[in-house]
């Protein structure tokens, strides 16, 4: 899968995507990033990415023009997938909807994913009235920009796709798989610290028992967590 990211802070990126599982999906050709600078967009002498909002307001504005041209041009570039359906365009937006999940499982489908950042006090509107296929949010607070949620979604999706974990089954058995269930506690060596001991079950070798507590573990938990979050 191949992502494109737009931002004022292309350079933001480097060190996340340049360690562990993402890194190494990359270099064994699983997933590519590629990072696109707005300013690159603009033609005047300052390369302004930015205004004032009409109406009055604080803050600036992202400006509709260098976005929408990156937008076409990324889309448009030698790389594009052969089917229209394949590619989304996504712009990260406080307003947007609240990513899930779901979300991360759906979008892995794709074979292409562009992401928008926002940044100051956000983006023309036109940009998502006519440049994206869906506004999308990564919880219900206001962050600087939009370089956090592009890293989310990229994480997100990039660890769903075939071959990119170690371990098949991890990211099948995990939290939020099934909505409103997160995984049960677990532990590892040593057996005992300061007094705290590893449930007695779990060290039971027996295994029809052990997955009869988690089963009831995750419940209790989902449970409480859904209480706590309604
Ligand atoms: N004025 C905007 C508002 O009240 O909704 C907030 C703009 S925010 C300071 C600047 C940019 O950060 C946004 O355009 C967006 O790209 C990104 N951003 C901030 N919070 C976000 C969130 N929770 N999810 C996704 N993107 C977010």
């Amino acid at each position: 899968m191949r992502f494109d990211i737009i931002s004022l802070f292309p350079e933001s990126f480097t060190s996340y995507f340049g360690v562990s599982i993402l890194k190494r999906a990359a270099e064994d050709g699983l997933i590519e990033i590629h990072t696109h600078h707005l300013r690159d967009f603009t033609h005047d002498k300052h390369k302004t990415v930015d205004d004032t909002p009409y109406g009055g307001g604080a803050g600036m504005l992202l400006k509709v023009e260098p976005l929408a041209e990156a937008i076409e041009a990324v889309v448009n570039s030698k790389q594009q997938v052969a089917s229209e359906e394949k590619k989304r365009v996504i712009l990260f937006s406080a307003k947007g909807k609240t990513f899930t999940q779901a979300d991360a499982r759906r979008l892995s489908e794709y074979e292409r994913l562009i992401l928008v950042c926002g940044r100051y006090e956000g983006v023309d509107e036109r940009v998502a009235e006519n440049f994206v296929d869906e506004e999308l949010s990564i919880g219900d607070y206001v962050l600087t920009g939009g370089e956090l949620p592009a890293m989310v979604v990229v994480d997100a999706v990039a660890r769903l796709l075939p071959g990119v974990l170690g371990n098949s089954e991890s990211a099948e058995t995990e939290s939020h798989t099934l909505s409103g269930i997160v995984e049960y506690p677990q532990y590892t060596k040593p057996e005992e610290f300061r007094g705290w001991r590893v449930p007695d079950v779990l060290l039971s070798g027996h295994h029809a028992e052990i997955a009869k507590w988690r089963e009831k573990q995750a419940k209790e938990i989902s449970e409480k967590r859904n209480n706590r979050n309604t």
